[in-house]
């Protein structure tokens, strides 16, 4: 980040804030020599805020732990009054430590926004800062203080159900949106009523389990660990981010959780982590099941000293702790650190002054659901969506037609528009396409609607309504996809197929004659390959939020002009996967993509994708044209600036996504193929030009080494510059030298 303030100025805040922070370590060592060890080992312990009974204060046995000073933080908890009421028993206690309270707002609270995968897909750093800005706004006015997001496991796998969660499958673009996600959750910083405190997941690897199925083994090489999976937690943490979670995979045999390679050497020794880790859930306990641990004690022992500070919902620490300290097994000095670590933010955050001041019904009245809320999803919401393909200009489609047949499963559903990891409000008010269709249209056309299937159907009954719905209209407007629960955790497919018989309604539609626009709405990239090779226009709108069929018109419509690029390779086969672009070459590599006599691919089909990373279309045209680099030889301290022209070639306003990749052609250790390093996204009036410049400096071409050192090596370099990664429009070969 660069800094333009003054350097006084500078210097008084970060004096003012080591000020600061000393005062608070002070008062934290004055609380340390005040607690007895089980109200340290009662601040490391996290219990599930209720079930359906309600909230676990109504379990009088429970409400005794929290005022014996045995509960530290509270999950999945949500509402003033609700957590004002649990506050009020922790206030009960002898040294009146504030609980801490924490849900998974993972993409908005009582406003929904996009899937992260789908905002991933807006490439729009600035906007997907507001949308947790206002999912933390939503939810510090409800008493909440810290939310398990932003997760920012690299995913190369889309039959691993939690791609939904993240920003994809690239370090960099993944790095970049770590970072505003925290920037936005917290705010201008904890303590600040708006902020809610970032949890940074799973701490690490998650996102490589083995065959994409959740929670399994990962086997990775320390370079890959370093070089693509790490760099988005590093962005999180560089963000300010409060709290990291570990995970409940092995990494190379030791489960993250017992992982003090990770926790201690990386997180805590040479990224100077200053916040707390917390365990997933479980994961602690979970630790016998692996094999790793005998039973919940030597858990608990081997946990805390690889530098798990908070155990969730294991109860592991609770009932071992002390044992372990008094056989001498865990040094107090240990716990001491977890619970300073835990206090530290519960500081920061200013419950000691006010343990309520987040629990504000005023606040919470005036904040959730506001327009102004749901004004910033819908925008989210339009931003996310990726136009696939657009043969003929079907789209954007015209404001004066007379019948709309609204086709698929998806089409009146509201709640698959919320996507996995939403939070459940007893009213609502989502937007389903049709819905949406219906605000935009008014009484001007006529909607007509068949589900025609249902999601994972293998009964074509319904087709037969669905055609002589369809016959009625002008277009065919068909959502197909996943429902909600199909892709999140837990959600691993070995099929991503377009589930059902969906596909066959398609061709159905299809085969009426009239013009088809498919909007797929899904977790993950599915694979529809009969589809994208015979329908005209398609749509990936994912799981869009709250604004879900306000956002699919405006873009249907041409109000908004789509922008959106994948943020994930499509495969055409599952049998491709692991797919993603910044592959290494082999030493043969298939030429054409197809010619496989002893070249590195398949018999029964091209390496290539789907649909690659980067790619979306618009309603207008791009071109690029005039590269120019300052120079052509770039010195280890110098910089490169490379500019080209933008141009709007089209009929309609619109944005561009400009991607730069850069590929080193030899090192000591083989580089990508291309890796995306710097992106713009640019609004270009129809007809207008713009130059673009962006800047190659020597941090962009280093990488580890083979002593696992970030470092450049002078050699042969090329630069390249495209609308998506298998869509190069310019490029330029340049040299760094000693
Ligand atoms: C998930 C976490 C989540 C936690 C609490 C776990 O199952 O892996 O991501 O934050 O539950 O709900």
């Amino acid at each position: 980040m660069k800094h333009y303030l003054p350097l006084a100025l500078i210097l008084s805040l970060s004096l003012s804030a080591f000020a600061q922070n000393q005062k608070i370590e002070k008062k934290i060592d004055s609380v340390l020599k005040l607690m007895t060890l089980d109200e340290k080992i009662g601040q490391l312990n996290q219990y599930n805020g209720g079930d359906a009974t309600g909230p676990i204060t109504n379990n009088a046995s429970k409400a005794k732990e929290i005022r014996d000073g045995k509960v530290g933080a509270i999950l999945n908890i949500k509402g003033a009054k609700e957590t004002r009421a649990m506050q009020q028993v922790a206030m009960q206690s002898r040294m009146k430590i504030p609980l801490l309270f924490g849900l998974d707002v993972i993409h908005g609270y009582r406003v929904t926004f996009p899937i992260p995968l789908a905002e991933a897909a807006s490439w729009d750093l600035g906007s997907i800062e507001n949308a947790a800005r206002v999912a933390g706004r939503e939810t510090a006015s409800s008493g909440v203080h810290w939310t398990f997001a932003p997760m920012v496991d690299i995913a190369r796998d889309p039959r691993w159900g939690r791609v939904m969660e993240g920003a994809g499958e690239d370090t960099y673009l993944g790095s970049k949106i770590a970072f505003a996600r925290v920037k936005g959750f917290q705010g201008k910083g904890l303590g600040n009523l708006d902020a809610v405190m970032a949890c940074v997941k799973h701490f690490a690897a998650y996102g490589a389990a083995i065959a994409g199925r959740d929670y399994a083994a990962v086997d990775m090489s320390e370079h890959t660990l370093w070089e693509v999976y790490l760099p988005p937690f590093k962005a999180a943490l560089d963000a300010g981010a409060g709290t990291f979670m570990n995970s409940f995979n092995t990494l190379n045999g030791i489960p993250a959780t017992g992982n003090a390679y990770l926790q201690r050497d990386i997180l805590k020794g040479k990224w100077k982590f200053n916040g707390f880790v917390v365990s997933d859930w479980g994961s602690i306990g979970e630790m016998i099941e692996h094999g790793f641990a005998k039973d919940k004690k030597q858990a608990a022992e081997l946990a805390i000293k690889a530098g798990s500070d908070m155990d969730m919902e294991s109860l592991s620490y609770l009932p071992n702790l002390a044992k372990l300290v008094a056989e001498k097994k865990v040094p107090v000095a240990v716990i001491d650190d977890a619970v300073r670590r835990i206090l530290r933010k519960k500081f920061e955050l200013g419950l000691f002054d006010d343990p309520y001041r987040f629990s504000n019904e005023a606040r919470q009245e005036k904040e959730l659901n506001s327009p102004e809320n749901r004004k910033a999803s819908l925008q989210m919401a339009e931003k996310s969506i990726v136009l696939l393909k657009n043969n003929n200009q079907v789209l954007p489609l015209s404001k004066n037609l007379k019948k709309i047949a609204v086709i698929g499963p998806l089409g009146k559903s509201e709640k698959d528009m919320q996507g996995f990891w939403s939070i459940a409000w007893e009213n609502d008010q989502l937007v389903s396409l049709y819905q949406g269709l219906k605000n935009k249209v008014g009484d001007k056309t006529e909607l007509l609607y068949a589900k025609g299937c249902g999601i994972s159907d293998t009964s074509k009954a319904g087709f037969a309504e669905a055609l002589a719905v369809a016959k009625q209209a002008d277009v065919i407007v068909m959502a197909v996809g996943e429902t909600l629960d199909m892709s999140g955790e837990a959600k691993s497919k070995t099929n991503i197929h377009m589930p059902g018989v969906q596909e066959d309604l398609i061709k159905a539609m299809q085969a009426t004659g009239k013009p088809v626009v498919v909007l797929v709405m899904a977790g993950r990239p599915l694979i529809f390959n009969w589809t994208a090779d015979n329908v005209p226009a398609i749509m990936y709108t994912w799981w869009l939020g709250s604004e879900a069929g306000n956002a699919m018109a405006n873009v249907l419509f041409g109000d908004y002009n789509p922008a959106g690029k994948l943020p994930m390779t499509f495969p055409r086969d599952e049998g491709q996967i692991p797919l993603y672009y910044n592959y290494l070459s082999t030493g043969r590599p298939a030429k054409n993509d197809e010619e496989t006599v002893y070249r590195s691919g398949y018999l029964d089909s091209p390496n290539s994708p789907k649909f690659a990373f980067g790619y979306g279309l618009s309603y207008t045209t791009f071109e690029y044209s005039n590269l120019k680099l300052s120079a052509t030889q770039l010195k280890m301290d110098g910089k490169i600036e490379v500019s080209f022209t933008l141009k709007n070639t089209g009929k309609y306003d619109g944005e561009e996504v400009a991607q730069l990749y850069l590929q080193d052609k030899f090192a000591s250790v083989v580089r990508p193929v291309k890796e995306l390093k710097d992106f713009r996204k640019v609004f270009l009036k129809a007809g207008e030009s713009k130059k673009i410049t962006f800047l190659i400096d020597k941090d962009k071409l280093s990488f580890y080494n083979q002593q696992l050192k970030w470092a450049a090596e002078a050699g042969d370099f090329k630069l390249l510059i495209g609308t998506a990664s298998n869509n190069i429009k310019l490029e330029q070969d340049f040299v760094l030298v000693e």
